[in-house]
């Protein structure tokens, strides 16, 4: 599902905005300062910081957090519920398509008689490439 960019938005979180739905993986404030600089927009970074928070408020972008350090990225709102696996060595983040554990959150459920409303899971490694090399 692909939220329609909104035709209030400034230009510069037009730009920011389409920048976070065409990358393949959620992306950070610095790839983003850094891409929208590179192809030649005139902003500095708090207008991105200013900008991602427009956004996030409007509802059009999601902020996650990833790592151990919990960086906030950013990823279109409204998609399915999903997790990361995260490269320890070059960064790559790279979506899952499913949930590995919504049966067991079901099972869980009903053996503890908890109302689970969510769960974080990150999977960590070497990607392909990395892992070439250690
Ligand atoms: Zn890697
Ligand atoms: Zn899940």
């Amino acid at each position: 599902m692909k939220a329609k960019i909104n035709p209030r938005l400034t230009s510069n979180r037009a730009n920011i905005f389409k920048m976070i739905e065409e990358a393949a993986t959620p992306v950070c404030v610095d790839t983003i300062y850094l891409e929208l600089i590179k192809t030649g927009n005139k902003l500095n970074l708090s207008t991105v910081y200013r900008g991602l928070d427009c956004l996030v408020t409007k509802g059009l972008v999601k902020r996650i957090t990833i790592g151990e350090d919990n960086r906030f990225f950013y990823e279109v709102a409204g998609l399915e519920h999903h997790h990361f696996l995260r490269c320890l060595c070059c960064g790559l983040i790279l979506p899952l398509e499913d949930c590995p554990i919504k049966e067991y959150e079901k099972d869980l459920s009903k053996k503890t008689d908890f109302i689970i409303s969510g769960h974080k899971l990150e999977l960590v490694g070497y990607c392909s490439s990395c892992s070439k090399g250690v």
